[in-house]
């Protein structure tokens, strides 16, 4: 219960690795803004599904729909959260998509709509609730990135530019807001079971499964239990930090 009275907001916190964090901060103590995008039907159940996990577990939740491109739904969003809960302590940066090609095929679109979610989301998540932490001078902004952020990869140059794009932000802002006693670091997995490596053929996954020292693929829970530590007071001197979490695939 280490987070307990802690508010936290994870984006695309309805799958994946988004909805292992969130799960985990609850379970920590701390009531969780869900974020989901509204594209289908299905989001809006999943984001459902998460909060009534953690309602199940003892702790407080509400979905919060915004299309983290979108600079007036992010404001939007952060404002419901404000409305609710009065402030955000624990910002999670989750939300990412893929447009994987190699440059000389990639499309405009793609560039793109990769860095518009990537790098500009987290941008707008940030700006609209540091402001939060400032007021009340404490903080963690977790930023998701990459192993390909760091070394980079045939095939994700825009994904690749996002997530470098996301090491250098953390950086910089980890600076801008310490004094504040705000924290920013990064998180770097490498290849985790979600629905965004599902989709990648089975020979992709047997090759990355063979760069791995401890063979096996990474878990959602995996991360979460890293960003967990990053979110507690355990952790209040580390801040402008990447930390790689891939099995030892990228050391
Ligand atoms: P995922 O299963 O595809 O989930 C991504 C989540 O982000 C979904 O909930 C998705 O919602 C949401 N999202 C996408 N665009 C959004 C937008 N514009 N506004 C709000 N939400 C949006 O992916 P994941 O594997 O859990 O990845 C989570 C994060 O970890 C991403 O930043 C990813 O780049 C990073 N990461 C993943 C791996 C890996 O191996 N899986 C490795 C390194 C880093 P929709 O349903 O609306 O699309």
């Amino acid at each position: 219960m280490e987070l307990e009275g802690k508010v936290s907001l994870v984006t695309g916190a309805s799958r994946g690795i988004g909805r292992a964090i969130a799960l985990k901060l609850a379970n920590l103590g701390s009531k969780v803004a869900v974020n989901y995008r509204s594209t289908e039907a299905s989001n809006k159940a999943d984001a459902a599904n998460v909060v009534e996990s953690i309602i199940r577990l003892g702790r407080e939740a509400m979905p919060v729909e915004a299309d983290i491109r979108d600079g007036e739904a992010v404001k939007t969003m952060v404002e419901q959260v404000i409305a609710k809960w009065d402030k955000i302590d624990i910002l999670v940066n989750n939300a990412g998509i893929n447009r994987d090609t190699l440059l000389l095929r990639m499309s405009d679109d793609s560039w793109d709509d990769v860095l518009n979610t990537n790098l500009r989301g987290a941008y707008l998540c940030t700006k609209f609730a540091v402001r939060y932490m400032m007021r009340q001078e404490w903080g963690r902004i977790i930023n998701i990135s990459s192993v390909v952020g760091r070394v980079g990869n045939a095939g994700q140059s825009n994904y690749a530019a996002a997530k470098g794009g996301i090491i250098a932000f953390t950086k910089s802002i980890a600076r801008e807001m310490g004094s504040r006693n705000i924290t920013a670091n990064a998180v770097a997995p490498g290849f985790i079971v979600t629905e965004m490596t599902n989709k990648l053929p089975p020979e992709r996954r047997e090759s990355m499964l063979a760069m791995i020292p401890l063979q096996r693929l990474g878990q959602p829970e995996d991360v979460a239990e890293l960003v967990g530590f990053l979110a507690t007071e355990r952790a209040g001197y580390i801040t402008g930090q990447v930390i790689t979490i891939d099995g030892g695939a990228f050391p």
